[in-house]
């Protein structure tokens, strides 16, 4: 019998993260995928804003920089014209230190991670899958299938399902995955080409005909296509080639193919199960949640849910919180991803609807209206919060608490940069800990101390004001960069209270 701390079942992207984000928190895992190999198509293609800040914390996010593409701009096409040109470079500019769209493909990515990983002593165990599950209260045992076909059982005290689509996790704990199927059927080619859409930025096609779109990729004549299969090809989806396919839209784009490296058509789903945690085993990425590809949010939503456990999971293991820590993920998560499969299933019927008032809409108005609306600062703004899921919040939760100027218990702490010095800096360090943008008196310091909680004062400016910091506020920040406790009246004593009452115990998390 195997014994860990955390089986993490599959090593897609959310996997990878949990595993990595829980060893630099000191818990063993043990990470063991079915397939003999990593993947080696680029499936998910945008690594948002948010995804990058929190992979400041293990020194990720230069690395994805470095290998992926920034995209500069997006055009949209009608009837064969570039008729709006929408600059990207910067959009989210004075938001977050990744003020752009990145591009890296899912494998690379996947390779990245494995790498740090495997610099960090833990290898994938591939070729090994995960049969049943019991939950026998204080711990889970679990049957795997070693590849010679030989099982063998491993007790940990957790289990992470981060099996994908498909989970045998979820199918266990019978959390069903209530959704559906989109008609349409999708598919992806990554190609080398030429041709105007080949210049490093992003294309979308809106003409009636189909919908396609153009992503850059690293690399001079790289570029995926993704793009709708209509009429009676949609039926055998399965058998279809490239070939196949209707060339309108890639007509209409001037796209010259000259090699075809992946293709691959699938059927669209949106589905969010039941629940996310059931005893001593929980559900995320893909075997939770799977929606639509439009703006790019699948796999950053899974590694979202991993950076939620993982603080959650290494407090309880270390004993330095309750083990009712651990409700606040399903709490945190399950509502983002259900808003999630709503809004992308909104963009994506608006996408791929058919009927003249359709066509209309995509092609008359939307290529005069979306330049005009993105012209205004506010409409950026909030595009690019709501894309890059810098706006998502965990206000309902039972862990955040009280609001001092714009900011609420719940909400990403605001990114500001001021004389080159950067208050995200501090959160490199996974730990709880203080900010105070003005002066901390005596009686917060004081406090602080007791808990063994980092204080970073930083000196007010104006800029903090602008962020919606409160000056001499008290702001608890979580292990993760959400804002647990916003105080701005009585601030240490609400500090302890807060602490009193929350789940987390002990000194120096
Ligand atoms: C063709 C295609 C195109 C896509 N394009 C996009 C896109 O453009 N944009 C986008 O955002 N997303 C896209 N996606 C979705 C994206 O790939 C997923 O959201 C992402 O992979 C989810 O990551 P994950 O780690 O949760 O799950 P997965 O990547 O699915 O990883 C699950 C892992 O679990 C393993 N596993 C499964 N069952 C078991 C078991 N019983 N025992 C052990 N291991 C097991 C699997 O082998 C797999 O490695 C695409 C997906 C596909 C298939």
């Amino acid at each position: 019998m195997q014994r860990c701390d955390v089986l993490i079942v599959g090593a897609g992207p959310t996997g990878l993260v949990l595993a990595l984000w829980l060893n630099a928190q000191g818990i063993q895992v043990r990470i063991i995928d079915q397939a003999l190999e990593p993947g080696t198509t680029s499936r998910a293609l945008a690594v948002q804003a948010r995804t990058l800040e929190l992979y400041q914390q293990l020194d990720l996010a230069q690395a994805v920089l470095d290998q992926g593409h920034t995209v500069a701009a997006i055009n949209l096409w009608v009837k064969g014209e570039a008729v709006a040109h929408l600059p990207f470079a910067r959009i989210g500019e004075g938001l977050t230190r990744y003020s752009f769209l990145e591009i890296f493909p899912q494998d690379e990515h996947e390779r990245l991670l494995i790498d740090r990983l495997q610099a960090q002593g833990i290898s994938v165990e591939r070729g090994v899958t995960l049969r049943g599950l019991v939950d026998q209260g204080d711990q889970v045992l679990a049957q795997l299938q070693g590849r010679d076909g030989r099982m063998q059982s491993c007790a940990t005290r957790y289990l992470a399902g981060c099996d994908g689509a498909r989970s045998t996790v979820r199918n266990a704990l019978g959390t069903g995955f209530p959704g559906g199927t989109y008609q349409q059927v999708f598919y992806v080619a990554d190609v080398l080409g030429q041709g105007p859409a080949f210049n490093g930025e992003l294309h979308v096609d809106l003409d009636e005909a189909d919908f396609l779109a153009v992503f850059p990729l690293a690399g001079s004549g790289r570029a995926r296509l993704i793009g709708t299969v209509r009429d009676e090809r949609a039926a055998r989806a399965d058998s279809l080639q490239f070939e196949d396919i209707s060339r309108r839209a890639i007509d209409h784009l001037k796209v010259q193919v000259d090699q075809l490296n992946w293709f691959s058509t699938y059927h669209v789903h949106h589905r969010v199960t039941e629940q996310f945690r059931q005893g001593r085993a929980f559900l995320l990425g893909d075997a939770a949640h799977i929606h639509s590809p439009a703006g790019g949010q699948g796999m950053n939503t899974g590694i979202g849910d991993a950076i939620n456990l993982a603080w959650k999971l290494a407090s309880v293991l270390k004993d330095q919180a309750d083990e009712s820590l651990l409700d606040s993920y399903e709490q945190e998560r399950i509502g983002f991803a259900r808003q999630l499969v709503a809004t992308t299933d909104r963009v994506f019927t608006f996408a791929t609807a058919q009927g003249p008032m359709a066509d209309l809409l995509r092609t008359r108005l939307a290529p005069l209206l979306i330049p005009r609306a993105l012209a205004l600062g506010p409409v950026r703004e909030w595009l690019f919060r709501t894309v890059s899921q810098l706006t998502l919040n965990y206000r309902q939760s039972a862990l955040s608490d009280g609001v001092a100027g714009h900011v609420h218990g719940g909400d990403r702490l605001p990114w500001v940069a001021v004389e080159g010095r950067d208050n995200f800096t501090p959160l490199n360090t996974i730990e709880w800990q203080v900010h105070v943008y003005g002066d901390a008196d005596e009686s917060v310091r004081s406090v602080c101390q007791a808990e063994g909680l980092r204080l970073h004062v930083f000196n007010w400016q104006a800029a903090y004001g602008q962020a919606g910091f409160a000056q001499d506020a008290v702001y608890l920040v979580r292990p993760d960069g959400y804002v647990a406790l916003a105080a701005g009246d009585h601030q240490a004593v609400t500090l302890t209270d807060y602490l009193a009452r929350s789940p987390r115990r002990g000194v120096g998390l």
